[in-house]
């Protein structure tokens, strides 16, 4: 007992775990609620045969930051379901209403997709149980993919982020690790700011042109024809991971977790990296890029673009007002993290930390204990 309670809490949760286990069906999944003091907790279910409750409880944490740090009226949790995603239609549904069902009185989680489940797994908690976001366009939900929420955000964030980069959006070198939903939409939404795409990885290679690739015909040939970037024949190809070092002004990280590391770090040539994937630098990697003057926009001030979406969704909000809510919030947010960080000498994480916390902290003050 004293090991859950010294290993998982501190000054702000968690407030819940809750554990599930139906042997009938062999669900096995736990729910951490981490604090609700400014509304029903938002967060994302991960379905994976080895997710943990340490990850999950991280993750629910996570997200109390960035629902705070967008000022959302949402606190922050995460669910995890320990199951191969890939399993057959039928038997996943079963599971996913069953899952539902477990947390019906658990009001204040409300479940939104994450690796392994998608629209459809939401569109059967919202049969079950009346509550989840990220659905179908059909049942009410505006497709955060589809119209590249994250990726606005980011762009939005670069906008804000230019100034202290002394770079100019129009005109400034891109280049983006994992040219998936986020990579591609912000890719979009830069180049409309007159941005050129110099570079571009998924998971199969990469490549790069110093003149600028023609970032629609990208899309095209990734998304529609299923082609991997390091086929595209605008581009010259680059061993994937040497995207890394690109000589450019904006670098995105929009795939994996932790792939700026401290040695990484020492070698970037960039001037400003917007972190759409979460966590991809280590504390110490975004050190090292500070004492650089390498400008980065932490992950949940930059990509709270998608539930900062699904909180519209959650409340009725059209995608319009999806679209002007990320501007404001990511605008705001942006400029507050980068205008503490300058002043305070401080890393832009540990001011978007101290300004989220604090939010929470104010939050918890108006809520009765208990
Ligand atoms: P996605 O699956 O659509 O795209 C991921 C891309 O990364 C793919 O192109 C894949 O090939 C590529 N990739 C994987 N491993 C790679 C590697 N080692 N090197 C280079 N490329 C690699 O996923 P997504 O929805 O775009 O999410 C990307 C990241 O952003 C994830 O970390 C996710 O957690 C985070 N994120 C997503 C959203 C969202 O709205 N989708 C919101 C916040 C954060």
């Amino acid at each position: 007992m004293e090991t859950i309670w010294t290993t998982y809490q501190d000054d702000l949760g968690p407030s819940k775990i809750l554990l599930i286990y139906d042997p009938r069906i062999q669900l096995r999944a736990f729910v951490v609620v981490d604090n609700v003091s400014s509304g029903p907790s938002i967060g994302g279910i991960r379905m994976a045969p080895d997710v943990s409750i340490q990850e999950v409880v991280r993750l629910a944490r996570a997200m109390t930051l960035k629902n705070a740090a967008a000022g959302l009226a949402h606190g922050g949790g995460k669910a995890g379901i320990v199951a191969d995603p890939t399993m057959p239609a039928q038997e996943k549904e079963a599971l996913i209403r069953a899952f539902g069902r477990a947390i019906e009185t658990l009001v204040d989680y409300i479940p939104g997709p994450d690796m392994g489940t998608d629209e459809t797994c939401m569109a059967y908690l919202r049969d079950e149980i009346g509550r989840s976001v990220g659905l179908p366009l059909v049942v009410g939900g505006i497709p955060l993919d589809v119209i590249g929420a994250t990726g606005f955000g980011l762009a939005i964030a670069g906008e804000v982020a230019q100034e202290y980069a002394e770079i100019d959006l129009k005109g400034a070198r891109v280049a983006i690790q994992g040219f998936g939903a986020v990579g591609q939409h912000a890719a979009h939404f830069l180049a409309e700011r007159g941005a050129i795409l110099v570079g571009a990885s998924d998971v199969n290679g990469a490549i790069t042109n110093p003149a600028g690739l023609d970032v629609e015909a990208l899309r095209k040939f990734t998304k529609e024809q299923g082609k991997s970037v390091a086929a595209f024949e605008q581009g010259t190809p680059i061993p994937r991971d040497e995207l890394l070092f690109l000589d450019c002004d904006i670098w995105i990280p929009a795939a994996r977790p932790d792939v700026i590391t401290t040695e990484a770090a020492h070698k970037m040539n960039t001037r400003l990296i917007l972190q759409g994937a979460n966590i991809p630098a280590t504390l110490e990697a975004e050190k090292i890029l500070h004492e650089r003057g390498i400008v980065c926009v932490p992950d949940f001030i930059a990509n709270a673009g998608g539930v900062i979406c699904a909180a519209v969704e959650y409340h009725g909000g059209t995608q319009g007002q999806a679209f002007s809510t990320i501007e404001e919030k990511i605008r705001a947010n942006t400029q507050a993290v980068l205008r503490a960080s300058k002043e305070k000498g401080i890393t832009p994480r540990d001011a978007a930390n101290e300004i989220a916390r604090a939010r929470v902290k104010e939050a918890m003050t108006y809520t009765a204990a208990g």
